[in-house]
């Protein structure tokens, strides 16, 4: 089939990292076309803000009957997460919440190493695919879109028509705990039809990052297959969808998104057009793809010097699914409210001198009085 007949939809969440939220937002790109390039949809509201009802439907729980404090999932999140928060986590807890936190009028400066990573995202993501602009009316709508850009890869995984497939979104349920991400690249090995998962990190050196940061990576990509591998064993998330998302799968999706579905005669391979479209229909079509497609194989961190956009270094992540297991546990007892917040340990406090919220940190805080009292006993 005709890579270019599939016709494309991406949202907003294309620029990776903190943009992976954006896909709420339904931001506007359109992107070069070139004869070769895959299409991918990219969603924009009609009304800004009919993408954000995901978000305001759920925050708006009311906790007056009792004075407990809601856990973190929904205080700080919409009863959901990214897998970008479990790395963020991984590095210190204590700052992603502070960062979550912030009130929306504070801006605090993206870094630029942010910055050129998204722009490395973006143009890696335009050598195989470009844009189609779609008009998003309602969250199923913004949903749809994501469902779409993941079915165009798993059945341009399954025809072989390309091997390799860019910025691929991924939603599953892990512990109980519905999460969303996008996967930097998985690479299909037509020979043996295997495959790999690599995720780009740009370095500011050519030098490997110290193990700290290979843990939050590692975390990442790891998560990344398990999410995948649950698709590949048929588990699609129906359930969290209505509920976590309150999404309606048996609504009929707008206009523009069902017409680029149309256009797109690799999304559904047998619809009747007289019937409107569904998340429902689409989530059907992918459960049916993931099923006969194989479990990753193996998961690769690609570092790519900022100064010149090569990659300098490929490595392996070998995947270990009870470490995984055991930090998913431990991270999800915080989302869930079953423990405190934590800052990082002793060993790791050099990571403080380079942390935004060094200087009103309460963990810094509690820390200090604690080493003064032991001190104080001796
Ligand atoms: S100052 Fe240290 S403990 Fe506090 S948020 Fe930053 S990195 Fe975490």
């Amino acid at each position: 089939m005709d890579e270019d007949d599939w016709g494309g939809i991406s949202d907003g969440d294309i620029l990776a990292i903190d943009l992976e939220e954006a896909y709420e937002l339904s931001a506007t790109t359109a992107a070069s076309s070139t004869q070769t390039a895959r299409k991918r949809h990219h969603s924009e509201s009609v009304e800004k803000d009919d993408a954000k009802p995901l978000i305001k439907s759920l925050k708006t729980d009311d906790n007056s009957l009792d004075d407990k404090p809601l856990p973190p999932i929904y205080s700080l999140r919409g009863g959901y997460l990214w897998v970008s928060d479990f790395s963020k986590q991984m590095w210190c807890e204590q700052q992603l919440e502070y960062s979550l936190s912030v009130p929306v009028d504070v801006t605090i400066p993206e870094p630029k190493w942010v910055t050129k990573g998204s722009e490395l995202h973006l143009a890696r993501e335009l050598e195989v695919q470009d844009y189609v602009k779609v008009t998003v009316t309602s969250s199923e709508d913004i949903f749809a879109v994501k469902v779409i850009n993941l079915l165009i890869a798993l059945k341009s995984i399954l025809t072989m028509s390309a091997a390799v497939h860019r910025e691929v979104p991924i939603f599953g349920v892990v512990n109980g705990v519905f999460i969303l991400g996008k996967i930097d690249e998985i690479r299909l090995d037509r020979e043996s039809f295997s495959l790999d998962i690599v995720d780009f990190k740009t370095r500011k050196t050519q030098k490997a990052p110290g193990r700290a940061q290979k843990i939050t990576q590692s975390t990442q990509i790891m998560l990344y297959k398990r999410l995948f591998d649950d698709l590949v064993r048929g588990l699609v998330p129906r359930h969290s969808l209505t509920v976590t998302l309150q999404l309606d799968l048996d609504k009929a999706l707008g206009e523009s998104v069902t017409e680029n579905i149309h256009s797109s005669h690799a999304v559904l391979h047998c619809h009747d057009k007289k019937m409107p479209l569904t998340l429902s229909l689409l989530l059907d079509e992918v459960k049916e793809a993931a099923e006969s497609l194989p479990f990753i194989n193996q998961l690769f961190i690609d570092y790519i010097w900022q100064e010149d956009n090569q990659s300098f270094l490929l490595e392996e992540v070998k995947y270990d699914a009870i470490w995984l297991e055991t930090q998913m546990t431990r991270c999800l007892a915080y989302w869930k409210g079953e423990r405190q917040c934590r800052g990082v340990d002793i060993e790791d406090a050099w990571k403080c001198h380079s942390c935004d919220y060094q200087e009103s940190c309460q963990w810094i805080v509690q820390k200090t009085k604690e080493l003064q009292l032991a001190r104080e006993k001796i």
